[in-house]
């Protein structure tokens, strides 16, 4: 009973094993789970005498359990595509973004600008009224500005 119990569990494992890897290929692989590089490869058995075989993107240790990556090429590419493709349309939202805040950077340097020909406008009308009075009339503090 126990024994049964433990080949259950070793083949639930596996089973769990084999969902993963099947789950794990997308788009172009890079490394095959078991740690391996892929390869490209092409079916020599699958050439015709004008048409090159199926290519795919292989375990460079490859064998056939389940475990190891054995992708059609087309179909790592199709993928790979679609994932690029919602890449560019992120990259482009964040690019549109970018250029709204840009947008609002200026708006916001133009009018820090009016703020400031404003204040020194103030400043010097402030100075001329401040150097038309009597000294004894203005107090201390005000002569340090
Ligand atoms: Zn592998």
């Amino acid at each position: 009973m126990k024994e049964e119990l433990r080949d259950m569990k070793a083949h639930k494992d596996y089973y769990n094993m084999l969902y993963f890897v099947a789950d794990a290929q997308q788009g172009i692989p890079k490394l095959c789970p078991c740690g391996s590089i892929t390869k490209e490869v092409v079916d020599e058995e699958d050439t015709y005498d004008y048409l090159p075989g199926k290519k795919y993107f292989i375990c460079k240790n490859y064998e056939n359990d389940g475990l190891h990556f054995r992708q059609p090429w087309v179909m790592g590419m199709q993928q790979e595509v679609e994932r690029l493709k919602i890449k560019v349309y992120e990259q482009e939202k964040l690019l549109r973004e970018c250029q709204a805040l840009k947008e609002q950077v200026r708006m916001l340097h133009m009018r820090l600008t009016e703020l400031e020909t404003g204040q020194r406008r103030l400043v010097s009308k402030l100075t001329l009224k401040q150097s038309l009075l009597p000294k004894w009339q203005i107090p201390q503090i005000f002569l340090t500005f």
